[in-house]
């Protein structure tokens, strides 16, 4: 048989959480009672109207069919509507929003679009591992943006050699931030607009926790810039805000060349989003949004009790302004994953080591806020002790 991996998948990175899942393993077989702040998967339920007009939608039998590839008119107009409520956006829901089932999706597709072999995508470091992949899947080469916390976990985007600049193809960029929670100022994506300008780059920005903040400062869209829609697209996301997760469901909106492009690529690899998920998705986001209110003060709470903890205790933490991701700094004399491994052992508690997100993520590890106050408290009772 035949069964040797494509190259493509022999030249994934190795797997850096392996030893973590290994003495997870370990632990509960030992029957340890481990508060898992690893993964950024909410734990709280979808609304109920969400999940309501879900079950009406499915079984009504015009939506047991094939959908559109591009997605409903209904689903994209409540898309471009949120958009134009949140960020004062004017988008054509026709032309310039494409559904995605998930914007994982969206995000690890839009490559195979606008990358060739040997094109050169810059990458912020560290970062969602979706974006260096799916340009590696494509024959692309990226080239890493450290994310410092010395410049705001910004990428300097005066540092990138000009011949970098000349090469790119396309700029990913993620703000509200996984994993370091940095949001971006306008000033940033104004410098964004104007680079990708100069050096005809695409701008492909994430906003996943773009409604995942809890302070006076809303995160903004990339695309409020003026000029960003000649040069870029944006992915949104329904998982973290109405706590969706495993509805896959998400989309795009921007340019329209860059919609038409990776909407090329979906006709000839998947077939849409089941209807009534989209039928569902459109409640989500055009239905009554107190969800989203409650979702804000149930993560500001538990923000304040994990960080505040964690700081009486003497650790170095990053309390988040958004996302729902805490960067804890390693003490002295730790890597991120030797950390990450004494807390699990001596503490039973996951975490996960920034490396896992590119070697610029030294120094931190990452805690997510999916667990109730009194689990997070748990934790700081925990770290108190050992
Ligand atoms: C969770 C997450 C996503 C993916 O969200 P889906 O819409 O569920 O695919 C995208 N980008 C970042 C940075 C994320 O953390």
């Amino acid at each position: 048989m035949k069964n040797k991996l494509a190259q493509r998948i022999r030249d994934l990175p190795p797997y850096l959480f392996a030893r973590i899942d290994e003495l997870k393993s370990e632990q509960r077989a030992r029957g340890v009672d481990l508060i898992d702040l690893g993964i950024g998967d909410p734990d709280l339920p979808t609304p109920p109207n969400v999940v309501a007009a879900l079950q009406e939608a499915a079984a009504n039998p015009a939506h047991h069919r094939y959908p559109s590839y591009s997605g409903m008119l209904e689903f994209r107009k409540a898309a471009v509507d949120f958009c134009a409520r949140r960020f004062g956006l004017d988008l054509d829901p026709a032309t310039e929003a494409l559904a995605l089932i998930g914007s994982k999706e969206g995000i690890a597709h839009f490559p195979v679009a606008f990358v060739d072999p040997g094109d050169l995508v810059l990458v912020p470091d560290p970062g969602y591992p979706v974006y260096g992949t799916g340009t590696k899947f494509c024959g692309g080469e990226v080239h890493v943006m450290p994310l410092r916390r010395e410049n705001g976990f910004l990428p300097d985007l005066s540092a990138i050699p000009k011949d970098v600049a000349e090469r790119a193809k396309v700029m990913w960029i993620n703000y509200p931030n996984n994993p370091t929670a940095a949001l971006a100022p306008r000033s940033f994506y104004e410098n964004v607009v104007a680079f990708a300008k100069e050096h005809d780059v695409i701008v492909a920005s994430d906003v996943a926790y773009s409604e995942m903040y809890y302070d006076d400062e809303r995160p903004m869209s990339f695309l409020e810039v003026p000029g960003a829609k000649d040069v870029g697209i944006e992915f949104h996301s329904l998982s973290k805000t109405y706590n969706m997760t495993g509805w896959r469901v998400g989309f795009a909106v921007g340019n329209r060349d860059l919609i038409s492009g990776l909407g090329k690529v979906k006709t000839n690899v998947d077939s849409g989003v089941f209807e009534a998920v989209q039928r569902a998705a459109t409640e989500a986001l055009a239905g009554d949004q107190s969800s989203v209110e409650d979702m804000r003060r149930i993560y500001r709470e538990r923000r304040d009790v994990l960080c505040k903890g964690l700081m009486s205790l003497g650790h170095e933490v990053l309390a988040p302004k958004a996302t729902f991701y805490c960067l804890v700094a390693v003490p002295k004399g730790y890597s991120s994953l030797e950390f990450a491994a004494k807390l699990l052992t001596e503490a039973g508690i996951v975490a996960t080591p920034a490396t896992g997100f590119g070697a610029w993520g030294e120094g931190y590890v990452r805690l997510t806020l999916c667990a109730d106050k009194s689990r997070l408290a748990e934790v700081v009772e925990r770290l108190k002790r050992c």
